[in-house]
């Protein structure tokens, strides 16, 4: 997390079903008059209240900063009264309507989301408020020298993509392949930039338990030139796209962000495995 965190109170303007999967909320607030975008691929810490109707409450932010006790205080919290903090990506900042938007995939089975912030937003209403740790650490990072980026993940890293192609500059290339449910999860950006989007349909087979996005991208024959390559969604595929990246395309590891979004069968509260301990090491220290 980025030291420079503050505490904001979100309030929900207006809902939005862009498809049958995906919930675009657009919040406001006074708390967001300052808001600034630190990256293309900018994320928050949002907190759900476990009582239903009531803003969720969280320890104040150490004057100092200082993250490590501020997290041990919120830990510290009964767990009756701890708001569920989860991840999610800034899709879009409005600095004069002074609105963002979040987008929400409703995952879950036939229909009933499944985690409280899934949850959440598949119930979220105008004057609904929840709380917002911001900015975070970016993953997208700056990348060096490269012709063409290569963008993969599952819907969870849908909003970032979408953002990042729509931040993009003449002349700059992007391929991405993304993974989602059935063509009606499909979206449409506009961008200046010169894109080609590969949709990968699981038509059906859970999300986390098909190999389609690491096969697609196998698979691909990639531009020539050098490549910058932005991975996120579930961690075991983003393990394993990786591994293709780094070790059977030979693709500098520094010139590949990849971050694990979610967990098969784990909650965004449960601890982090050594695997993902791992991982983050390796993303901290730049590959
Ligand atoms: C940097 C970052 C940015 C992210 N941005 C977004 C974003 O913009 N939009 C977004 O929707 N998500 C985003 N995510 C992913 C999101 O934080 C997780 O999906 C989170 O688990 C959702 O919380 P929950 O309360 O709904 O489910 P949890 O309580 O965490 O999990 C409950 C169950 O649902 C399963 N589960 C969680 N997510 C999924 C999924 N996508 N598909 C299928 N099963 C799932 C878990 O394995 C678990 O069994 C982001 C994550 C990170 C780290």
């Amino acid at each position: 997390m980025a030291g420079t965190l503050r505490y904001s109170a979100l309030h929900v303007n207006r809902v939005e079903r862009i498809t049958p999967r995906m919930v675009r909320v657009t919040f406001g607030g006074e708390d967001l008059a300052d808001f600034t975008s630190v990256s293309r691929d900018q994320h928050s810490k949002l907190f759900f209240s476990r009582r239903p109707g009531r803003a969720p409450v969280i320890p104040p932010m150490p004057a100092d900063g200082d993250l490590t006790r501020w997290y041990q205080a919120y830990m510290a919290m009964p767990e009756t009264d701890r708001p569920w903090m989860r991840a999610y990506t800034i899709r879009s900042h409005d600095p004069v309507r002074q609105e963002i938007d979040i987008d929400f995939v409703l995952h879950g089975h036939d229909g009933a989301p499944v985690g409280p912030g899934a949850s959440w937003a598949a119930a979220a209403e105008p004057g609904d408020v929840v709380g917002m740790l911001s900015p975070q650490l970016s993953h997208y990072r700056t990348p060096g020298p490269h012709d063409w980026t290569l963008l993969a993940g599952d819907e969870t890293a849908l909003p970032a993509i979408g953002a990042l192609i729509e931040a993009l500059e003449p002349g700059e290339r992007v391929v991405a392949y993304i993974e989602i449910e059935d063509a009606a999860e499909q979206q449409e950006f506009t961008t200046a930039g010169d894109v080609t989007l590969h949709w990968l349909h699981r038509n059906g087979v859970p999300a986390g338990h098909t190999p389609i996005l690491a096969d697609a991208v196998r698979a691909a024959v990639f531009p020539d030139g050098e490549v910058f390559a932005w991975v996120a969604g579930e961690a075991g595929a983003v393990r394993a796209l990786r591994r293709h990246l780094a070790q059977e395309r030979g693709i500098d590891k520094r010139s590949i962000a990849f971050t694990g979004y979610w967990r098969v069968k784990m909650s965004s509260d449960d601890a982090d495995t050594p695997e993902d301990l791992a991982d983050r090491d390796e993303a901290l220290a730049g590959g």
